[in-house]
């Protein structure tokens, strides 16, 4: 899948126009709320990465839940029409589509940083040979502290247990042949490898597989952060072998600020009773949660790793949003988003100055939609000027403008008239 998609070289909007008119997928556009632009018109949303916009039909599932909490009360647990007791087990099948997992793999669950946690109580085990944790050099703040904790509080020190991976010198991204040679080399001391699925600053995709195949070989546990990857890249958890991995849902899954995340846990551990965990009363055997026995005995899955009875509210506008990747498959949102990005390329890359350069892959399978741009000195400038235009878009210290064309609910427009505005700011080469 490495062949570029070619567009014209000096496509004009009315050429955006029509390959939005070309678009399959471009209805789910009306299923979304848009915030409003300064002219009035709906923002040209392009921070899907960071919060996903509101589904249409999210106030009306929230809603059906907060009547059932007037009319029932706590009975609401049992009666209804979606029962609290089993409601996040709705979520479980559109979930495991999404990561290309079983459903005993999956469940929803907590927040991000939370279950990163979890996780790591159940799959970093170090030893003194064997105690350190491979991470990006660019890991998101949450994930590198979280790391960096769990290695001293099993008495490690962080500054010798935590190892980087870093891009070669002049490179804005890590080959993932460099990733797989250090794992060959130092595997040995390493206890998890543990990447994001996509990078949050440049947009990569990490190759899953072949990350953990190479983990593997070398004996180290391997997982993966999919705060950007879920919804955005179609996943094959399951067939890669990844041992765990742990998302949150109001990014691409467009769940609602702070909504629940999830995890995945490999079939091959879901039965597992020599693995620690932190437990809870959710995680017990249904069948004998209400006994309520004295000792735990997990629900065989993901779903045994649960500690509380969750939130149904933001549970029940994440159910309204993963309806809406049903509807569409991931697989055709993955190919709209491989053209939608690679126009917006295209576009950067016949319209703006040389010196503006795209730190994302240029191989659309090494990324999702999301691009980056290092926008020398002028950026913070021309990220205002955006915003005046209604063009949402978001600013990383010291230079970094990402953009993430949405497949869901942006347009080929959107993408033409965002380059159109950095290109008037920039100085057009057109
Ligand atoms: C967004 C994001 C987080 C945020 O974590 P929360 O616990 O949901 O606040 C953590 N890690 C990565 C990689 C992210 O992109």
């Amino acid at each position: 899948m490495n062949d570029r998609i070619d567009f014209p070289m000096n496509a004009t909007e009315t050429d955006a126009a029509e390959l939005d008119a070309a678009d399959d997928l471009s209805a789910f556009r009306s299923r979304f709320h848009f915030p409003r632009a300064e002219n009035g018109g709906d923002a040209v949303y392009l921070v899907g990465h960071s919060l996903g916009l509101q589904p249409v039909a999210a106030r009306d599932y929230v809603d059906r839940e907060l009547e059932d909490w007037r009319r029932l009360g706590v009975e609401g647990h049992f009666e209804g029409d979606n029962p609290w007791m089993s409601y996040h087990e709705a979520l479980t099948d559109p979930l495991a589509r999404l990561a290309g997992a079983g459903p005993g793999e999956v469940v929803a669950m907590n927040t991000l940083t939370v279950n990163l946690h979890l996780m790591m109580v159940s799959f970093y085990r170090p030893t003194p040979g064997r105690n350190r944790i491979l991470i990006e050099g660019s890991a998101f703040p949450s994930d590198r502290y979280a790391v960096a904790s769990q290695a001293a509080w099993h008495g490690y020190d962080p500054a010798e247990s935590v190892i980087e991976l870093r891009p070669r010198e002049g490179e804005d991204t890590i080959r993932t042949s460099d990733i797989e040679d250090l794992i060959e080399r130092e595997g040995e001391t390493i206890a998890l490898v543990f990447l994001g699925g996509v990078n949050y600053l440049t947009g990569q995709a990490f190759d899953m597989e072949r990350i953990t195949r190479a983990g593997h070989r070398q004996g180290c546990v391997v997982g993966f952060d999919l705060a950007h990857a879920m919804g955005n890249l179609a996943l094959r958890l399951h067939d890669w072998d990844v041992d765990f991995a742990a998302w949150c849902s109001y990014k691409y899954l467009n769940g609602g600020p702070g909504c629940v995340g999830g995890c995945f846990v490999h079939e091959r551990h879901g039965r597992r009773d020599d693995l620690p965990r932190f437990a809870g009363w959710w995680g017990h055997d249904k069948s004998t949660r209400f006994r309520m026995p004295p000792a735990f005995e997990a629900i065989p899955g993901a779903e045994g790793w649960q500690l509380s009875n969750p939130p149904i509210l933001p549970l029940a506008a994440l159910r309204a949003s993963l309806e809406l990747f049903d509807e569409a498959g991931m697989d055709r949102l993955r190919n709209k988003s491989m053209r939608l990005t690679g126009y917006m390329e295209h576009l950067l890359r016949t319209r703006l100055p040389e010196e503006l350069s795209i730190i994302s892959p240029p191989d659309p399978v090494q990324r999702g939609c999301q691009l980056s741009i290092r926008t020398g000195p002028a950026g913070r400038r021309v990220h205002g000027i955006l915003s005046e235009h209604g063009i949402r878009c978001d600013w990383r210290e010291p230079d970094v403008i990402r953009v993430a064309p949405v497949p869901l609910y942006n347009r080929y427009t959107d993408v033409h008239r965002f380059v159109e505005v950095m290109a008037g700011e920039l100085g057009s080469v057109g």
